[in-house]
């Protein structure tokens, strides 16, 4: 299909559910162009399944995945994205927190030769202390990491040519970084301002708990970036600096003893010496070890990191669905 693909995380949004249908669907109508609304309900529990099921008897431009349990946000993106359709494929959140609306803004700067086009909620409607700052904090720090300017990572609503991606591999929380993961995958990116309401209906589903997690998921992105493809650059570079250290131990050791006549095993440097030496060992095994998983990674085919319990209105495309059903079981 030629055209573009919304795909909505929702996990437990009854209320939203019917409104947000009605603006995308005015938006998307006034675009010209085919398109589809991947609801990827992510085991919702409140009835939000059922709403959505209505939705899709109803227009078949809606298309539902219902997960068998809540895999979270990620995952939920993750799975729109492998089962999209479109040329190109918009994200955004279901609680209406993002405006539809300013998709063709997106589409607009994709047009201009834009791989990916993240949105930047420069106006946000959060609260100050719980979510604007630790946000500003998280943003600035990853910046600095990365090495990737960016104002706010955690703004959902994106666009992006589908190529791109169904590049990216996102696990864990790893949603947040899809503009530096594509960005290191070669993609021109660009940001734009987007609108952001207050959340009407419901609930946020994360508190100040992720913070911990992104900090995590950071260390991962910055090794995934710099290091992936070559573990011993890393692992093989800290265990010559710890041989190198031990080294040097051992020596001043031995000076020490011929020159002033003091004890090996009384000096401090001893320890320091083997401790060096077999940290260095480690490493360097550690870093041989890196460079056989990143073989099997590359080697191996994908998997997936969550499991479809039924498809709705894939009909017209069987292969898609079937394909990710035998992925599913192969896993
Ligand atoms: N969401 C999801 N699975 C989860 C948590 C959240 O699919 O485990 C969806 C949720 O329904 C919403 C989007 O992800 O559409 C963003 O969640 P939320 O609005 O709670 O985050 P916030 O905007 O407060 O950062
Ligand atoms: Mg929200």
């Amino acid at each position: 299909m030629m055209g573009l693909s919304i795909v909505i995380p929702i996990y437990n949004e009854r209320e939203t559910v019917e409104p947000l249908y009605a603006a995308l669907t005015q938006t998307a109508r006034t675009l010209g162009q085919l398109y589809e609304l991947l609801l990827v309900d992510d085991g919702s529990t409140d009835g939000t399944s059922d709403a959505l099921d209505r939705l899709a008897a109803a227009d078949a431009a809606v298309k539902v995945v219902h997960f068998r349990r809540n895999f979270g946000q990620t995952a939920a993106l993750s799975a729109g994205i492998q089962l999209a359709s479109g040329e190109v494929v918009v994200m955004l959140d279901a609680d209406l927190q993002n405006d539809p609306a300013d998709i063709p803004l997106l589409l607009a700067r994709l047009d201009e030769g834009f791989d990916l086009v993240h949105g930047w909620r420069k106006n946000r409607q959060d609260a100050f202390v719980s979510r604007k700052l630790p946000s500003k904090l998280a943003n600035w720090l990853i910046s600095r990491v990365t090495g990737f300017a960016v104002h706010d990572l955690g703004c959902t609503l994106k666009a992006m040519r589908r190529e791109i991606a169904g590049e990216l591999q996102l696990y864990g929380e790893m949603h947040r970084f899809i503009p530096i993961l594509a960005h290191w995958r070669g993609a021109r990116c660009a940001e734009v301002v987007t609108r952001h309401h207050p959340r009407r209906f419901g609930k946020s589903k994360y508190g100040m708990s992720r913070a911990l997690r992104v900090v995590l998921d950071l260390m991962t992105v910055k090794y995934m970036i710099q290091y992936q493809s070559s573990p011993m650059r890393l692992f093989g570079g800290l265990g010559l600096a710890s041989l190198l250290a031990g080294a040097a131990a051992a020596a001043a050791t031995v000076a020490m003893k011929l020159g002033q006549g003091i004890d090996m095993t009384g000096n401090p440097l001893l320890l320091l010496t083997v401790f060096a030496t077999l940290a260095g060992l480690q490493f360097l095994v550690l870093g041989l070890l890196g460079e056989v998983c990143v073989r099997t990674y590359y080697e191996s085919q994908s998997k997936q990191p969550y499991s479809i319990r039924s498809l709705v209105n894939f009909g017209d495309r069987m292969d898609a669905a079937a394909a990710a059903i035998a992925r599913q079981r192969a896993a």
